[in-house]
């Protein structure tokens, strides 16, 4: 029985241990924080045409249906405070006929239930060395447990991937930023936001809040373009909270408010657009898989469904071949060209959603107005030429495995 370690147990080492097992691999998953995410919120990740095909494969897409956001109502907000109400439908609708939004603290726990008793879970650890050199497999150092050995190695271990960083060299060569930066946290809902995303745009930054069913809190997200990733982003977290208070007191609406919840906030995420920029995900032994490989960069979509249908074709592939050269090389070619395409999302979506002028976001919220009045052939035009995920998704043919 071929042995296997995954960094990571989010969604795409979850994904990943699913498939692994069921094509009898003796499975380990080391991860770094104490439990598997158990937190019920996290921010609203999206599962897109081919993603949804895994899941189903999974037997689990019942169980992500009933967790749906159902946040079917976006309200952008107008200079004078007043909303206009935009449903989500009529531009989801258009975009992607097979589209599930969930959470991805949700998503995680409802993957890890499907295996967590088929595998060998390591909580609390994290890999320091590994040692592909060796002929009997990969030697693997650990934080806290045993050095032990393991035919194949899969980094699933986010964007800023410690697996990256031992085999493939530091974050820094790797990644590229994309031209903004982030902060979301979870606040009680004072604003009253009644089951819709609340969306106000300001010269170069994107405000929304959006409910959390599940703990009937509000999730904020507070994006801004810049240039240059801004000085403090990777401070601690009373310098994050300093950032966001300096970068969009003056953003308007009720930001301000918005921001007065940041001091409680437990969950506070502050990170730039960064896309990881590898042209190959795999060496000797080690295999990258989800944003570990090729993050199209957190918040702008695709990033989830990319995780999930890398790590289904991933185990696939290694299913077919005892050679894992020939799987690795398989594995590269299924998902190259979708991994080509998510990377051409970030920068458009960036400038797409926080247009730099004040004109330029009056013509933007012109546009957002307008577009669920357009027939339905002309919204079906304008959404196939979206360099948006589901577009970006809609080009990969799935194999079955
Ligand atoms: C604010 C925000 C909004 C987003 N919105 C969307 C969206 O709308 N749609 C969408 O599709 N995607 C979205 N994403 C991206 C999405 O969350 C990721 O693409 C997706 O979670 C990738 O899954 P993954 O399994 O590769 O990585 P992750 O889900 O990040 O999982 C990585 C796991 O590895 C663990 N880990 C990290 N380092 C180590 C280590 N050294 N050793 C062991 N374990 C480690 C982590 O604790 C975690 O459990 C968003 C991301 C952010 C941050």
């Amino acid at each position: 029985m071929r042995s296997v370690l995954i960094s990571g147990a989010g969604i795409a080492g979850a994904t990943l241990a699913y498939w692994l097992v069921r094509q009898g691999f003796a499975v380990t998953v080391v991860e770094r924080t104490s439990s598997v995410r158990a937190r019920l919120g996290g921010h609203a990740v999206d599962l897109f045409g081919p993603a949804v095909d895994v899941v189903e494969r999974m037997g689990l897409l019942p169980a992500i249906e009933a967790e749906r956001t159902h946040n079917e109502l976006i309200s952008l907000v107008r200079p004078d405070g007043t909303l206009t109400d935009i449903a989500v439908d009529e531009v989801a609708s258009t975009i992607s006929g097979r589209h599930v939004e969930v959470l991805r603290g949700v998503l995680t726990q409802i993957l890890f239930r499907a295996v967590q008793d088929e595998v060998e879970l390591v909580f609390g650890d994290e890999i320091t060395s590994l040692d592909d050199h060796a002929e009997d497999g990969v030697r693997v150092t650990f934080a806290q447990g045993q050095p032990r050995r393991f035919d194949l190695v899969l980094g699933a271990d986010g964007l800023h991937s410690g697996v990256r960083r031992l085999v493939f060299g530091e974050e820094s060569s790797l990644t590229r930023y994309t031209g903004a930066w982030l902060g979301v946290y979870s606040m009680p809902d004072v604003i009253g936001i009644e089951g819709r995303t609340l969306l106000h745009l300001a010269p170069g930054r994107l405000i929304a809040t959006y409910p959390v069913r599940q703990t009937g809190e509000a999730r904020v997200l507070l994006l801004e373009r810049a240039e240059q990733e801004p000085p403090g982003i990777r401070s601690d977290l009373a310098g994050q909270r300093e950032l966001l208070r300096e970068r969009f007191a003056t953003a308007g609406w009720r930001v301000p408010q918005l921001l007065d919840h940041l001091d409680s906030a437990d969950d506070l995420y502050v990170d730039s657009i960064t896309q990881v920029t590898l042209e190959d995900w795999t060496r000797g032994r080690v295999a990258l898989v989800g944003d570990a490989g090729y993050s199209p960069g957190p918040a702008v979509g695709g990033g989830t469904s990319l995780a999930m249908v890398g790590a289904y074709v991933l185990a696939g592939e290694l299913a077919r071949t005892e050679d894992h050269d020939q799987a690795f090389a398989a594995y590269r070619a299924e998902i190259g060209e979708f991994v080509r395409r998510s990377g051409r999302i970030a920068p458009a979506v960036v400038a797409q959603s926080a247009p730099l002028t004040p004109l330029g976001v009056r013509l933007m919220s012109a546009a957002l107005r307008l577009y669920p009045r357009l027939p339905l052939s002309l919204r079906s035009w304008a959404a196939a030429r979206r360099p948006g995920p589901a577009n970006a998704l809609a080009a990969m043919a799935m194999k079955e495995y």
